[in-house]
């Protein structure tokens, strides 16, 4: 099998069952990081997908943005990472690295050629997933791998503005809403 290969459960069709789905990727972009998948969480954002509710869906959809694995192939200008390395990619695989948004260290807010892990783009429920080497986040190595997925998505939507707003051990947060997000809030 060409190293190009991908081998997936992709949605042919909105509201589909997944099925194998194999396809070729072509060459890897000097900027991108190829990861052989280990685990890979499931959120409500990939049913999302897969039933284009949100109108945005391309098939086959390949869903899977909580993304934790080794690392396999390394762009020739992909920085700051190694081979065999344990990372984890989350809603974001690609920014232009360009843009004011960028620039300003917001590359979420990406305005120039930005990719999320599933739109668009072939994500996590196949053997390998590919990102720009940006959003390929090391991981420390005693971190269970089998439960640190939801950290990718859930986990850093919300310690993001407990951190933006400075979230103090002495304060009071509410959390509303116990579920997908909230229980990871607890957590934090
Ligand atoms: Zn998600
Ligand atoms: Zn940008």
């Amino acid at each position: 099998m060409s190293e190009n290969r991908i081998r997936s459960y992709a949605a042919l069709t909105a509201k589909s069952a997944l099925v194998p789905h194999e396809f070729d990727a072509g060459d890897l972009s000097p900027h991108q990081v190829e990861v052989k998948v280990e685990y890979c969480g499931l959120c409500h954002s990939d049913l999302s997908m897969i039933d284009n509710d949100w109108g945005v869906s391309q098939y086959p959809v390949i869903a899977g943005h909580e993304v934790i694995g080794k690392i396999v192939r390394l762009g020739s200008e992909a920085k700051g990472l190694k081979l065999g390395q344990r990372v984890g990619i989350g809603w974001t695989a690609e920014t232009c690295q360009a843009c004011d948004h960028c620039l300003a260290g917001q590359q979420v807010l990406c305005t120039g050629e930005r990719k999320a892990t599933i739109v668009g783009h072939a994500g996590g429920f196949a053997d390998k997933v590919r990102a720009g080497w940006q959003w390929v986040i090391p991981l420390p190595d005693d971190l269970a791998p089998e439960s640190a997925g939801p950290l990718l998505c859930g986990g850093i939507t919300v310690f993001d503005p407990l951190l933006k707003h400075q979230i103090q051990a002495t304060h009071h947060v509410g959390v509303i809403g116990i579920g997908g997000l909230g229980h990871m809030a607890l957590n934090c």
